[in-house]
């Protein structure tokens, strides 16, 4: 990651950013956090946040804190902690020793809750979750207070203790803010601060605890009792602002962090909401969390995304707090312009047809060579054998074709990339009319040089019979075939979007020898067919498996394009 760049405000956040550091708030801190919460794996929605978060603290000499926000521990599990730690870190930032969970506070937060009902704001209230939402109104219609709202500051404090200490059912009772049943925002109508929850074992904090805090009396207090200066955070929180506000104005926390909204990305032809990602993987649509056609960071990074392209992405799509769902085609745009630079070039067969080369000698091997990269020279050059027999694409070859068509006809001839000319002399077909075999000449005087009073235009990849290697190369497309398959229409449910072709794998492919010894999660521009990584997942096993990870064009925006 480069640090050496430049501080620009580039958005509303940093500039907030910028006018505390210079009216001297918060004597000249900043401090951000990254707080998921450890029930799924990590999406690029949260790249986003943790881009802004982690960039401003790095940027403005601050700091930034992972925070587990742990508070619902149904749906928590330690190997969600465990691959959001992987992806952070897989994403260049660093917390160092930073590391908090939500539930290191739960003391604290109990602390607070007894203070809160000490001072007369927080009540036990025996309604049912239903009745609780009757008495809460509507937003036409104001809310009307529980019957349990008045109890005395005796009775509360000692309910709290004994839902504490096991003693009510889950359901029963929860600890309530008595705030405004009245109020115009619905969140402030005496929200709820705990609820009870039994039998539960909690990845961090086991069995110690049966009644856990709510998120929005959660997170403000963590964020206080980590000095955070800007507690930022997606645009559905806006509505829950004076709820934070509320909470740090009425317990005695050391500081009184700044919240900050900002509109969460949205992404076309994808969805992002963790319960529809693990609805994916828990009912087979896809591999796993990393399946590489998720937009999780797991998947992406298996299918050969780049940390630096995940970065550039966030930085292009900026931070605002308009509503918008950005193309596909700008994440695969930073993904390209990469791997275009880094990515050594190879040759690979997706479809392979043999050409013999009749007049090439039987048993004769050249080591011919080719550049790792056509403009970068420090990339230096590999080894690729030339042998009699090799092979090249089908789809390089016609029988007849027209003038337009560049590569090698019946009668024509055709570079092969890095190496000779050759001339389709003659093509072996099957009893099914199937072209199986082409015999080709091969012009000796062609290697580096242009043949003799003729042109030849076409350069096609190819691979040696001989030394090459088989692979299997998977071909990914989106996995819905809607740009927003999430919103609700026609009362479609999102699954009915599934793209059905999103996984094409070819097995029959045979690539160059050298990416034999390429190494789990390596990435290559296979020459004229797109950006591919040799799969981690799979690792070293028997077969050499490679995913595609972009295309070398941006095929999607002219295919909808001329629908238009
Ligand atoms: P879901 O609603 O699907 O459960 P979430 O937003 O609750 O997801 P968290 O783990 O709570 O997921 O998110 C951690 C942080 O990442 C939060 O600050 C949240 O605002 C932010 N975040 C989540 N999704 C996006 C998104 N699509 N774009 C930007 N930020 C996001
Ligand atoms: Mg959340």
């Amino acid at each position: 990651m480069s640090s050496d760049h430049p501080v620009v405000v580039t958005n509303f956040i940093r500039k907030i950013v910028e006018d505390d550091l210079k009216g001297g708030r918060n004597e000249g801190r900043i401090a951000t956090r990254f707080p998921p919460e450890p029930n799924g794996y990590l999406h690029i929605g949260h790249a986003k946040s943790i881009c802004l978060n982690f960039g401003i603290a790095k940027d403005y000499n601050g700091t930034c804190n992972l925070r587990f926000d742990d508070t619902n521990p149904h749906k928590e599990n330690i190997e969600y902690v465990e691959a959001i730690k992987e992806d952070v870190r897989w994403l260049g930032y660093d917390w160092d020793d930073r590391l908090f969970y939500a539930s290191d506070y739960f003391e604290q937060l109990y602390e607070f809750a007894v203070e809160l009902i000490n001072s007369g704001k927080a009540y036990v209230c025996d309604l049912t979750a239903e009745e609780i939402r009757e008495y809460r109104g509507t937003l036409t219609v104001p809310g009307k207070d529980s019957p349990y709202r008045n109890r005395s500051i005796i009775e509360n404090l000692n309910l709290f203790v004994r839902m504490r200490n096991g003693e009510f059912e889950d359901g029963s009772r929860v600890l309530r803010a008595k705030i405004d049943m009245a109020s115009p925002n619905i969140n402030m109508r005496d929200p709820t601060l705990y609820r009870i929850r039994h039998g539960v074992i909690h990845h961090q904090t086991g069995e110690e605890w049966c009644i856990y805090p709510m998120y929005d009396y959660t997170h403000p207090i963590s964020d206080a009792l980590e000095g955070i200066t800007h507690s930022i955070c997606t645009l559905e929180f806006e509505d829950h602002r004076p709820l934070y506000d509320w909470a740090l104005d009425n317990v005695s926390v050391p500081c009184h962090p700044q919240q900050i909204e900002f509109s969460r990305l949205n992404l076309q032809y994808t969805v992002m909401s963790k319960r529809k990602l693990t609805e994916l993987v828990s009912e087979g649509y896809v591999e796993g969390w990393d399946d590489p056609r998720m937009p999780t960071i797991a998947g992406m990074r298996r299918r050969g995304y780049s940390p630096a392209s995940i970065r550039d992405f966030c930085e292009r799509i900026g931070v605002t707090k308009s509503e918008n769902s950005v193309e596909m085609g700008m994440l695969e745009y930073s993904v390209r312009e990469y791997l275009n630079a880094h990515a050594p070039r190879r040759m690979a067969v997706l479809h392979p047809l043999k050409v013999v080369i009749t007049n090439y000698p039987e048993d004769q091997v050249e080591n011919l060579e080719g550049a790792n990269h056509p403009q970068d020279e420090a990339m230096g050059v590999r080894t690729l054998p030339f042998t009699r027999e090799v092979y090249i694409d089908r789809d390089d070859f016609r029988e007849e074709a027209s003038s337009k068509f560049k590569r090698l006809v019946t009668g024509g001839e055709v570079r092969l990339r890095n190496a000779y000319v050759i001339r389709c002399d003659e093509v072996v077909k099957d009893a099914y009319d199937e072209v199986i075999e082409l015999h080709c000449s091969y012009d000796p005087a062609t290697l580096g040089a242009n043949p003799e009073g003729r042109k030849v235009k076409g350069v096609i990849h190819w691979v040696s019979a001989r030394f090459g290697v088989p692979a299997e190369i998977r071909l990914y497309d989106r996995l819905f075939s809607h740009p927003t398959p999430d919103a609700t229409r026609d009362g479609k449910n999102y699954k009915e979007y599934i793209n059905p072709d999103s996984l094409h794998t070819l097995t029959q492919c045979i690539v160059e020898p050298g990416l034999a010894g390429s190494v789990p999660g390596e990435s290559f521009q296979f020459e004229r067919e797109g950006y591919f990584c040799r799969d981690s997942r799979l690792g070293t096993g028997p077969v050499l498996v490679f995913n595609r990870t972009v295309t070398l064009r941006d095929s999607w925006t002219r295919i909808e394009g001329q629908q238009d």
